[in-house]
């Protein structure tokens, strides 16, 4: 019988148990989880902030989850040290957990920048729920927000805060678009007339250099082009990375993220790595990545917990994926999405109701990326797009179709399938 221990227990971590106990019902299951319980869904913080949703709205298992599935968790501790050629993991505590197969799934964290001041000016992230409920407290008196970083997790968290707080927002990105590593430049434009429409503030191309807190707890912002603006909140977007730091001394190879094979295998025997942490192959180009989205840590903690319980599951590549509501519009981002010499762009744009939609298509004629900003109803098939990127399916029957305002994806799909299925 195998003992299974487990480290972090959100997305990765939490379908790995149930992967696992559809194949071993017995084999004891240890978590370590860092976080206090209860697990929650880190995707929905921007409800809590918003007040669309309350806590229990965000839990992720059921009460008695842990126990109906033989599970014991060490909440609130987390792992500190990997001995693999012992089998042992040493928690911050001292204890000592020893396993016969081990899964790391321990997320990543908020990038803090270097940025002079940025400590002592208690700037606020938003990766946990304790930064969601740091993020409340800055709220109360304060008029006026300084945002540095224009990503996702920014522009979700400005998004959720202007339904609550009527602040004066101002922020800050140091490339020339918002949302750089999700969106073409015309879909970036899209999305920052929508913001402006809202009242806020955007300065692309300028980054902060330092922020002091002055003794009135405000905080004064400097920028690289010299000008300067006070705030009584700075929130910090800019980036995140791998919770790997415990294993350095463990042997593991490491790179972007914890290094693993198709199967999520890491370079040691018996232990895998899932989600944010792990570094898996991006499903179109193959080169090695680290895609720190939802669906991707649920798939790959399914394939680990699979393989850990002696099954023979492969993942085949993780592919960015992103659809969500930011400023009133829906927002997506599935796949490649800049443009590529050897690749046909097919644009969608109407400035009239501001939706836009690029669809890539490569050489051999199958969809690669789409990014589309709109109504709702322009993104609710996007889940069809995705499996015919994974399908790799022929669409150069459709292109003429592409082009226009509605596309019927449901169709193609369905098609194209069957053509497949003919062939
Ligand atoms: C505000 C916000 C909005 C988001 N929105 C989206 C979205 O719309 N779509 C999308 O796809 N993704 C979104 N994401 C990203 C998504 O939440 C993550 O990709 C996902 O949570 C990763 O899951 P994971 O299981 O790999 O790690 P995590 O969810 O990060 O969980 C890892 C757990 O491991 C714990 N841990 C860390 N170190 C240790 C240790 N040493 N020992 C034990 N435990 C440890 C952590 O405390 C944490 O509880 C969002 C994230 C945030 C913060």
């Amino acid at each position: 019988m195998s003992h299974y221990l487990i480290l972090g227990v959100s997305a990765a971590g939490l379908t790995a148990i149930d992967a696992i106990r559809q194949r071993d019902k017995d084999g004891p299951i240890i978590v370590v989880s860092k976080e206090p319980e209860p697990c929650y869904s880190r995707v929905a913080l921007p409800y809590i902030l918003s007040g669309e949703k309350n806590m229990r709205q965000i839990t992720l298992q059921e009460p008695g989850y842990f126990k109906a599935n033989n599970a014991d968790v060490i909440w609130g501790v987390g792992a500190a040290s990997l001995d693999a050629k012992n089998k042992t993991v040493t928690l911050e505590d001292g204890r000592n957990l020893t396993y016969d197969k081990l899964l790391v799934a321990t997320g990543s964290a908020s990038r803090v920048p270097p940025i002079q001041g940025i400590e002592e000016a208690d700037a606020c992230y938003h990766w946990t729920l304790e930064d969601t409920q740091r993020i409340e407290k800055a709220l109360a008196g304060a008029k006026s927000c300084f945002v540095i970083g224009a990503g996702f997790i920014s522009l979700l968290t400005v998004s959720a805060l202007i339904k609550k707080a009527n602040l004066n927002y101002t922020i800050v990105e140091i490339a020339d678009q918002v949302m750089p590593q999700l969106l073409d430049r015309e879909g970036g434009e899209a999305l920052e007339r929508a913001m402006q429409e809202k009242g806020i503030e955007v300065v692309l191309g300028d980054s902060v250099s330092a922020v002091e807190k002055g003794k009135d707890g405000a905080c004064t912002v400097h920028l690289k082009s010299g000008k300067a603006q006070t705030a009584d909140m700075v929130v910090c977007g800019t980036g995140v990375r791998p919770n790997i730091d415990f294993l350095k001394d463990s042997g593991l190879d490491i790179a972007s993220g914890v290094r693993t094979n198709e199967r999520q295998e890491t370079s040691l025997p018996d232990v895998w790595a899932a989600g944010d942490c792990a570094e898996g192959a991006d499903f179109l180009s193959g080169e090695p990545v680290v895609h720190a989205i939802w669906p991707t840590a649920i798939d790959q903690g399914r394939v680990a917990g699979a393989n850990m319980a002696g099954d023979s599951a492969a993942y085949p590549g993780s592919l960015s994926w992103n659809v969500t509501e930011l400023f009133g519009l829906a927002s997506a981002s599935i796949g490649e999405f800049r443009d590529r010499p050897e690749w046909e762009a097919i644009v969608f744009h109407s400035p009239a109701t501001n939706v836009y939609r690029k669809i890539l298509i490569d050489r051999d004629n199958r969809m690669v990326g789409v990014v589309v900003i709109g109504r709702a109803s322009d993104v609710q098939d996007l889940g069809v797009v995705q499996s015919m990127i994974r399908r790799k399916s022929d669409v150069s029957r459709w292109k003429h179709m592409l082009a226009g305002e509605k596309v019927n994806y449901g169709m193609m799909a369905f098609e194209t399938l069957r053509q497949q299925v003919a062939r």
